[in-house]
């Protein structure tokens, strides 16, 4: 009898996944995506929603046509809890899906209600909600302060994974640079000062000194300013309340709120002490041999990126493969922060890093070049229906960028 593979979320990290399954098993074993939401959301194009107006479609493709392509099965319906001993996922409407194989991708739920204050004066760019809202603020936004920041990342202790205080500020560069030539361009740049903030000591934490000066020196260019650990504690209409007792004016908060692992996960019994699930380098679950994690929900996406969301899909897919009797090489957990920010006029940085790993690599790519790049893989990805640009495109990046780095 075919072995059944559930998936659990359509994200990057649950696309990557089947799709890399359909490569090793074709139809040889029987593989279920189960997501709540009929598109997959690409979340590194919300900037372009909430700044430039696109709508939400430019960002998301529909999940039931990449899953056909595949020739698999797509179950539109909220899981509720997973039995990891009877091998069982529970749906909210009340069905019970049985596997052989259970591979967790939901990602993490943004946590805006920990903020308080947020639902009335707050903003952000993290769904496909909060991002045209930001759109409909600034159509009306008369200027003032603008502060753009995330909550702090609260990790377990289970798996040897980097602590990093913010889960991901690729997010926050590319919102600053952008939203700071919006302001200009609407004739407020001067009366609504930009200030990036950090709950970590450095702001880009996740990288080396240089990347990190690369991007210093470009928000000194522009003129966006910068304040490290901190923490909001609260907003209201006119201020932004930080943990240390500290406030300031502020008109336009835009907060990446905390990364909160899901209560299936956690009420499942599947989280570390923190509710993120603990593999090991195959994406193993470190108690449960039958389930296997990719994506933000795991304990070992620090920070919490797309890019190694799709790394560990592809490891999973091969290990289950492998486990199967499909002999496939599965490649080592080598993780790297990749982030690409645009900025206005067709400009973009790319930052490849992977000193936070104990790499050497560590360099960024300005100008048209890194925005020509953004849009050819949003575009690929949209395409293809999730599937990344071809192995040797990244080769050649890293080829070019270790080049660089000796010259
Ligand atoms: C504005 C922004 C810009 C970004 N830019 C970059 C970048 O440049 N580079 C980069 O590498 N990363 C970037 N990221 C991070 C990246 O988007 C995430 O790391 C990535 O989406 C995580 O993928 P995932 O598959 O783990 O989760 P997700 O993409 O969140 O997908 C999870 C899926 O699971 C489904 N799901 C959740 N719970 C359930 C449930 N109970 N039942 C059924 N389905 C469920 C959801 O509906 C969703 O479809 C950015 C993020 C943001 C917000």
């Amino acid at each position: 009898m075919k072995k059944r593979i559930l998936i659990i979320g359509g994200g990057f990290g649950g696309i990557t996944t089947m799709h890399a399954l359909k490569k090793q098993l074709g139809h040889k074993a029987e593989v279920v995506l189960i997501d709540y939401r009929d598109n997959t959301l690409n979340k590194p194009r919300l900037p372009d929603v909430a700044l430039k107006g696109e709508t939400v479609e430019h960002a998301r493709f529909l999940m039931r046509n990449a899953v056909k392509h595949d020739g698999y099965l797509l179950i539109q319906e909220t899981v509720i809890k997973i039995d990891p001993k009877e091998k069982k996922v529970y749906l909210e409407e009340g069905g019970i899906e049985h596997y052989d194989y259970l591979v967790l991708a939901p990602g993490v739920q943004k946590h805006y209600s920990g903020i308080e204050g947020f639902r009335e004066y707050g903003f952000s760019v993290c769904d496909d909600v909060q991002a045209p809202r930001l759109w409909r603020k600034l159509q009306t936004f008369k200027g003032g302060p603008v502060f753009i920041g995330s909550m702090p990342y609260k990790s377990g202790n289970r798996v040897n994974a980097p602590k990093l205080l913010a889960p991901c500020e690729g997010p926050v560069g590319e919102v600053m640079f952008m939203l700071k030539e919006i302001l200009v361009k609407k004739g407020i740049g001067d009366s609504s000062p930009v200030t990036a903030f950090s709950p970590a000591k450095v702001f880009f934490e996740d990288v080396g000194d240089k990347v990190r000066n690369s991007v210093g020196e470009i928000m000194k260019k522009e003129g966006i300013g910068l304040i490290t650990e901190k923490t909001v504690k609260k907003l209201d209409a006119e201020n932004i309340y930080f943990t240390d007792g500290t406030s300031e004016k502020c008109a336009l908060p835009i907060i990446l709120p905390e990364y909160k692992p899901y209560d299936f996960i956690v009420d499942s019994g599947l989280g570390d002490e923190a509710g993120f699930v603990p593999t090991d380098n195959q994406m193993r679950h470190l108690d449960f041999p039958h389930i296997f994690a990719v994506g933000d929900a795991t304990s070992l996406s620090v920070p919490k990126l797309g890019h190694i969301a799709v790394i560990q899909g592809e490891i999973a897919a091969k290990t289950i493969a492998n486990e199967l009797g499909f002999k496939a090489d599965i490649p080592k957990f080598e993780p790297a922060i990749l982030c690409i920010m645009e900025r206005a006029n067709m400009q973009a940085t790319m930052i490849y890093s992977n000193v936070l790993y104990g790499g050497k690599l560590d360099e960024t790519i300005n100008g048209p070049i890194a925005f020509g790049m953004k849009w050819s893989f949003d575009f690929y990805y949209n395409f293809t229906r999730g599937h990344m640009p071809p192995e040797f495109a990244e080769k050649l990046l890293v080829n070019h960028l270790n080049n660089k780095a000796k010259s």
